[in-house]
């Protein structure tokens, strides 16, 4: 038998949650973003709920070559444009639209031969300094790219450093809107977090929208609020059940480190998922989990194959939690209750994206349909 740890992409809540980055995006076109393999999840295995974007934006040329291969016949755009001279070969014989940030992929692009011109996506650094073009250079970036018979379409994006928090999206705005004004071409600049907190402006909502972690059930501003508050479902279970169950006597530790001590006569199980599986070791005591569907914490530090869980919560529910019993990491149990996954990164200090990408290799996954 098959070591029970497994991961279920959820496609009816990655349909859902696709409509609800449509609903705040208005009349704008959706990308999917599918990087990091669609966060985690398996660019095949997401496919079936996102087949309804507009388009689909990665990284990866093999990930472009991946959704051609599964058939998807629209825009797909490489965030962060090609990477070496020949990969332009590829965006003219798969038709990918390609960001361009920088001098050196324009001197690439003017020196490309081919016969279908290529849609770029001229990227503007407009404060998160990362990748673009500043707003003194982006000019005569567009002007050199519409220059070349290589390029058709020019097309323009931003990205922004804080969607989701205090200090917000104004200030990049304006520098992006004071360089781009008066050029012909459609416009993207929302992040998920852009989706959420600020569309009801047209000009965040623009042409396109890159909606990336909303569609994983994700939510870019929690704490401050939840995926209950902006109705979004998890799209990735991962569960387990119990190899054992131990019961302590007050004095009794657990795990390495003997990092928890039982206070009193308790129970615990032992769940058969550790960092090796994903599971962040930085979870302290107290991170929030399911056992059979009842919310309750891990105690002790995670090893690599193996947690513990407190049955507490369960024993005072008169729940006979034993030897088999499910353990829900993060998604939903099968009794239908739902632990966000944005619940376990912040006990590890870190943010779902991480955990979904973080899903390790060993761990079988399913796709529930
Ligand atoms: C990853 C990425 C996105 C999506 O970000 P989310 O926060 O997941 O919505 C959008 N645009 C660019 C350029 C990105 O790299």
């Amino acid at each position: 038998m098959p070591r029970p740890i497994l991961a279920t992409i959820h496609t009816a809540a990655l349909r859902h949650n696709l409509e609800r980055a449509r609903q705040g995006a208005g009349s704008a076109r959706v990308w999917a973003v599918v990087k990091a393999n669609a966060y985690g999840h398996g660019i095949e295995r997401a496919f079936a709920g996102l087949r309804a974007a507009d388009g689909f934006a990665c990284l990866d040329l093999q990930e472009a070559e991946r959704l051609r291969a599964l058939g998807w016949r629209g825009p797909i755009l490489l965030l962060e444009g090609v990477f070496e001279p020949r990969d332009l070969e590829l965006c003219s014989r798969l038709s990918l639209w390609h960001a361009v940030h920088c001098d050196a992929q324009i001197d690439w692009l003017a020196a490309h031969k081919t016969q279908a011109p290529h849609r770029v996506f001229l990227k503007m650094n407009s404060g998160m300094n990362r990748l673009g073009f500043g707003p003194a250079r982006y000019r005569s970036a567009w002007a050199r790219l519409s220059a070349l018979p290589q390029v058709d379409e020019i097309s323009f994006m931003t990205h922004f450093s804080d969607a989701d928090g205090p200090r917000g999206i104004a200030h990049q705005m304006a520098a992006f809107q004071a360089a781009t004004e008066d050029l012909p071409g459609e416009r993207s600049v929302s992040n998920s977090a852009a989706v959420l907190r600020h569309a009801q402006d047209a000009q965040v909502r623009a042409d396109w929208v890159r909606a990336g972690i909303v569609l994983y059930g994700g939510v870019p501003d929690y704490p401050e609020h939840d995926s209950a508050h902006w109705g979004l479902q998890p799209t990735m279970t991962l569960a387990t059940r119990l190899l054992a169950v131990q019961e302590l006597q007050a004095g009794d530790t657990v795990g390495y480190g003997s990092s928890f001590t039982a206070p009193g006569p308790m129970a615990i199980g032992v769940a058969a998922c550790g960092y090796a599986d994903g599971y962040p070791r930085h979870c302290p005591t107290g991170t929030p989990v399911l056992v059979d569907g009842v919310r309750t914490r891990t105690v002790g530090r995670v090893s690599m194959d193996m947690l513990a869980v407190d049955l507490t919560p369960l024993r005072q529910a008169g729940r006979a939690a034993g030897m088999g019993s499910e353990v829900t990491l993060w998604g939903r149990s099968s009794q239908g209750a739902v632990l966000p996954i944005d619940d376990v990164a912040l006990a590890a200090g870190t943010i779902g994206y991480e955990l979904m990408c973080a899903l390790a290799q060993r761990v079988p996954v399913a796709v529930d349909e």
